[in-house]
């Protein structure tokens, strides 16, 4: 789990224009927008990140009017997710501002206030998740199975240093795509579907996912895929379409637009080019092509390269884009494959509810 929220400190401090009784902060690679002279250079506080879903306590009442998000059900009456202040990225005074900062005195008693502690649980903090899209319910199988990667992407925000270390390296750049993630897999002979963080069942044609791999042919596909390789795959996909994210593409149907083959025998993910064949062969979409990047920008730039057109519907501004290596490759900072998202602001200013 990330860290939605931490001890920080203050790198930057900047005026707004045509403001005074507010300024720009830098914290990690996020501006926040905070009342002037709260916070100096070199200060120490704790910052949420956008998503960031603080509970109902005294301290956090002020965020009532701007932020209050109900608690949801799911459709047996158990509890997903409790009521609590969303954050999320706002503007003001024309100025973006992406998270939320407070001084170290929030933390309870005993909380360690080193630079980096993560206190989301002291805080009491959860992860804002949008409500399941209706449709996405049926038979569950299980968790999200331990021999898959899930397909969470890091924000650029907080990786700072990995992109000081993959300066000069080419990333191949595409389109990151606003639906719900989805996976289909072989494994010893056996055929699953998964959503975001569950196993469901292929075969209840109550669930949109379980309808797409049925009229996608995912099986059979994956299945002449493995004669020809010779082992046992799973393709990870953005679901878009009707009833998923308010069909901002406007799309008749319900598709899927792949971004991850995995050899599943391996636990190991293909290169981008071997990937962009395979799934010619099999007759799948890959997510949008974007081309390739020498990585030689600072968080601000690459933010201004997220924003542009979707290339599945140019009169929207897109979500953002991902970046990855052509050959796949490890990150410690990550912890996991060297990939990370950067989300177009102007999207989130949008769309974002
Ligand atoms: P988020 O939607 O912000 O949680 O970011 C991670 C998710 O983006 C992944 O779980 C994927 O489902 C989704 N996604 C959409 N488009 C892409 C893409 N082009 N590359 C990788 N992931 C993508
Ligand atoms: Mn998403």
């Amino acid at each position: 789990m990330r860290k939605l929220a931490s001890v920080q400190s203050v790198n930057a401090v900047e005026p707004i224009p045509n403001a005074d009784a507010i300024e720009k902060i830098r914290v990690l690679g996020w501006w926040v927008v905070v009342k002037r002279g709260e916070y100096q250079v070199g200060d120490r506080l704790v910052y949420c990140e956008i998503d960031s879903l603080l509970p109902e306590r005294p301290e956090f009442e002020f965020l009532r009017a701007s932020s209050f998000k109900p608690e949801q059900m799911g459709a047996s009456g158990e509890l997903i997710l409790p009521a609590g202040f969303r954050i999320k990225t706002v503007r003001l005074r024309g100025q973006v501002s992406q998270g939320i900062c407070f001084p170290l005195t929030i933390l309870p008693a005993g909380t360690s206030a080193d630079e980096g502690t993560d206190v989301t649980e002291a805080l009491g903090i959860l992860k804002w998740e949008p409500p399941l899209p209706i449709g996405m319910g049926g038979k569950v199988k299980g968790l999200f199975p331990g021999f898959l990667p899930k397909t969470d992407e890091t924000r650029v925000q907080v990786l700072e240093l990995m992109i000081e270390r993959n300066r000069g390296k080419t990333f191949y750049m595409t389109e990151k795509l606003d639906g719900s993630s989805f996976t289909a897999f072989l494994r010893e002979g056996e055929f699953g579907i998964c959503s975001r963080n569950l196993w469901m069942d292929e075969s209840d044609a109550s669930n949109v996912l379980a309808r797409l791999s049925i009229a996608s042919r995912l099986e059979d596909k994956l299945r002449a895929i493995r004669e020809q390789l010779g082992f046992d795959l799973a393709v990870q996909a953005e679901v878009i379409g009707p009833g998923i994210q308010k069909n901002k593409y406007n799309l008749k149907d319900v598709a899927l637009r792949v971004f991850n083959v995995l050899n599943v025998d391996a636990y190991q993910l293909l290169d981008h080019d071997t990937m962009l064949t395979v799934l010619a062969e099999i007759q799948l979409e890959p997510v949008p092509q974007l081309g390739t990047i020498v990585l030689d920008h600072t968080v601000d730039q690459l933010v201004a390269l997220s924003e542009g057109p979707s290339v599945l519907n140019p009169k929207l501004q897109r979500e953002g884009i991902v970046l990855r290596p052509r050959i796949e490759e490890y990150d410690e900072e990550i912890g996991g494959r060297l990939s990370f998202k950067v989300i177009n602001p102007k999207f989130l200013l949008k769309h974002d509810d």
